[in-house]
């Protein structure tokens, strides 16, 4: 395909229909394939020829669907998984086993900080928190003989820290490991990691990708960038062969292009199943066609909520990384310098019980477990998302107790404005 710009691959990239065939990416409703001979679908079971066989493990609506991912990140290869939470553990689980060792931002989403501090744990797994703000020497010293990746979220959930993304890739890179990062908060469409260094792409689908809080989903894109065959001790699984598909090397056959989501695919949806349906494929494509115009509405909603947030005399604080006077500003310039996201985290004067009473007047906005979809909602995240957390910890994921976090939608800016006034003249 033509090398497009963002609005047009959000449209057209990963499926070119035939004369004749649907306009639209056909939704592939089957769990099975079928094969004249046995033989050609051994070779299949072999990765020795190209195909599908079964659902779990692939199916053609949502390989289009990440193909149009890896279009719009400017990855090689990408796949889809039921939600993100599996598409960051198996980022992370294709490339770490038992006793190996991970460095991580400590600004993350609540419920990957769980999956990797609890139940990574448990399956041998360590990760060290680091400050996404943390001098280069102290990102360096967090650094073992058994790391094997780096891990951050370009926005993170709901600290709205922007990563300085050249820096952990650089020490990453120091240190002969692939830094992977989460971009559900800013999409490609307002930055792309691997201009910058970034190796490994996951993503939520469900958020903004989706956009209508219709389907969970998430997606893995590969840089295609990352030399494992530099580490073979560290890599084992992508350098060596894989008894489990007849001795494969997936570095090997399918060069640096392919072999960590062809690995991914093979071993990680094969064993763990956490495919996303053709159904909901479908659906995120129908999001990922209006991304743009979404995401721009999202940015100039969230500015002006911002800004209002900003000059009240009831509110204590507003970060929103894309206020001139943002903690972040030198980095969203670099890295982000057409927008941000349309998530604001503010806080009222009066704390904890101010924020529940500020959330119950709020009527345009409801309260929902969600954040970056189309209609303006509102969550705290201490009590809910992040509230198996201690206090320590919700520090340093930047969740204070009195913050509340705002997904600004694409209503009219007034209206968001007028509910939040009403709501905060009852504080
Ligand atoms: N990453 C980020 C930044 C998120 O905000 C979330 C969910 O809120 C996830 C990952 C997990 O995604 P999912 O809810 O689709 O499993």
């Amino acid at each position: 395909m033509q090398d497009f710009k963002m609005s047009t691959n959000c449209l057209h990239a990963g499926y070119t229909p035939n004369n004749g065939e649907p306009r639209n990416i056909p939704i592939v409703q089957s769990t099975t394939f079928r094969y004249e001979t046995g033989e050609a679908m051994g070779a299949l079971f072999d990765l020795e020829a190209e195909g599908y066989f079964y659902s779990r493990l692939q199916n053609p609506t949502n390989d289009r669907v990440a193909s149009k991912l890896a279009a719009l990140e400017g990855g090689t290869a990408a796949m889809l998984t039921s939600s993100g939470q599996a598409a960051n553990f198996y980022a992370i689980f294709n490339i770490c086993s038992c006793g190996d060792h991970v460095v991580a931002s400590s600004a993350l989403y609540g419920g990957t900080f769980n999956l990797f501090s609890v139940t990574m744990k448990r399956m041998g797994i360590e990760f060290t928190f680091v400050s996404p703000d943390c001098a280069p020497e102290d990102l360096d010293a967090a650094f073992r003989p058994n790391t094997r990746a780096v891990f951050g979220e370009t926005i993170a959930n709901p600290a709205l820290k922007v990563l300085d993304i050249e820096v952990f890739a650089q020490a990453a890179h120091r240190h002969g490991v692939p830094l992977i990062l989460d971009n559900t908060f800013a999409t490609p469409v307002n930055c792309r990691p691997f201009r910058w260094g970034a190796d490994i792409v996951v993503h939520s689908t469900t958020k903004y990708m989706d956009g209508h809080a219709l389907t969970v989903g998430g997606a893995i894109v590969d840089s295609g960038k990352f030399d494992w065959t530099r580490y073979p001790d560290k890599y084992p699984g992508l350098c060596t062969p894989d008894e489990s598909y007849h001795g494969i090397t997936y570095t090997e056959r399918f060069g640096l292009a392919g072999a960590f989501i062809t690995k991914c695919t093979a071993q990680l949806m094969r064993d763990f199943g956490a495919i996303q349906s053709p159904q909901n494929a479908f659906l995120l494509n129908v999001g990922l066609e209006t991304l743009p115009l979404r995401m721009e509405k999202h940015c100039a909603n969230a500015m002006a909520v911002a800004r209002y947030l900003e000059r009240h005399p009831k509110v204590e604080w507003v970060i929103y990384p894309g206020l001139p006077g943002s903690r972040d500003k030198a980095l969203v310039e670099k890295y982000m310098p057409n927008g941000t996201c349309g998530v604001v985290s503010f806080g009222v004067r009066g704390g904890r019980n101010a924020a529940s009473k500020l959330m119950a007047g709020l009527s345009l906005a409801s309260i929902a477990t969600h954040v970056a979809d189309a209609k303006t909602c509102v969550l705290h995240p201490a009590s809910t998302t992040h509230r198996q957390m201690s206090d320590e910890q919700l520090a340093s994921a930047g969740v204070s107790p009195d913050l509340i976090r705002l997904s600004v939608g694409i209503e009219d800016s007034e209206d968001i404005l007028a509910d939040l006034e009403t709501a905060l003249s009852q504080v």
